[in-house]
């Protein structure tokens, strides 16, 4: 069975999408099978993978709204050996069309039950709002959610929001909805500021947050625009190191 896991926080740059892209690429190296999914209309892990979602016939928004077969349109990066539903823009509107639908908050578990058999790990890297895409993202995510969580003031703030939205989809959909645990980004370690929102989030969340912490790093923020994750770009960098070492640990920990 595969592990699908939900990239989390309605709070926007807090490092959603770049976690989704780098832990997928760096389990894809511990010979996990890989599949990214984009449910975001800013379709941003889609373009930091290379694919211009401009030019794509079809994306996630055709199987949601349309029901065409998900296999079908799963893009396969072969040089990264990393797989991708991908996003556009049309799955704006798709919020609109959504709410007519039955189970609207369904929609996207069903996709994805009829693509895990091929995976050991699904990611889905949401959108920054707790609307339908995002409550599809979290009915979806049978292992549980990742929650980013950026190292600057007000770190916290948001946080008791997300809990409360955990808590209503516990109560009236997917009562097994659970925290995988929280990821701490864009850690700088020059700053007193860095170090206090670490221990605060530690004291707030015990036993939630993952040991690795992703530190701030120019080429985390470039790899993008090259449309590579850092595993390529600079696997050699700081955050490269840590991203490899988060996705050690989340393998470690499913194993257990
Ligand atoms: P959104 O809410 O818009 O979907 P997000 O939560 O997915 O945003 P990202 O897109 O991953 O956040 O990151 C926001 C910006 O910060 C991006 O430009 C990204 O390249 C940059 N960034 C992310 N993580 C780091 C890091 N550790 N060091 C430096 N820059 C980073
Ligand atoms: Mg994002």
């Amino acid at each position: 069975m595969a592990h699908i896991y939900a990239l989390v926080n309605q709070k926007g740059g807090v490092g959603k999408t770049t976690t989704a892209i780098n832990l997928g690429a760096y389990l894809t190296q511990l010979r996990q099978r890989v599949l990214i999914v984009d449910v975001d209309p800013q379709a941003n892990a889609t373009a930091s993978l290379g694919v211009d979602h401009k030019q794509l016939e079809m994306s996630i928004y055709d199987t949601l709204i349309a029901d065409y077969p998900p296999a079908e349109i799963v893009l396969k990066n072969r040089k990264l050996d990393l797989s991708l539903l991908p996003s556009s823009t049309d799955l704006a509107g798709a919020q609109v069309e959504m709410t007519q639908l039955p189970d609207r908050e369904k929609l996207l578990e069903r996709v994805l039950q009829e693509l895990q058999n091929h995976y050991d790990y699904l990611l889905i890297d949401c959108p920054p709002s707790l609307g339908l895409l995002t409550l599809n993202g979290l009915v979806a995510a049978k292992a549980g959610v990742i929650i980013p969580v950026q190292c600057e003031y007000l770190a916290l703030e948001g946080l008791t929001q997300l809990m409360q939205t955990l808590e209503r989809v516990r109560t009236n959909l997917f009562p097994g909805l659970t925290i995988r645990g929280m990821v701490l980004t864009m850690f700088d370690a020059r700053t007193n500021l860095s170090r206090d929102v670490v221990d605060e989030v530690r004291r707030h969340f015990p036993d939630r947050v993952f040991r690795s912490i992703i530190p701030r790093s120019i080429r985390l923020a470039e790899a993008p625009s090259h449309g590579l994750p850092i595993s390529i770009y600079a696997p050699e960098s700081t955050g490269a190191l840590a991203y490899r070492g988060l996705a050690k640990e989340l393998l470690d920990g499913d194993r257990d």
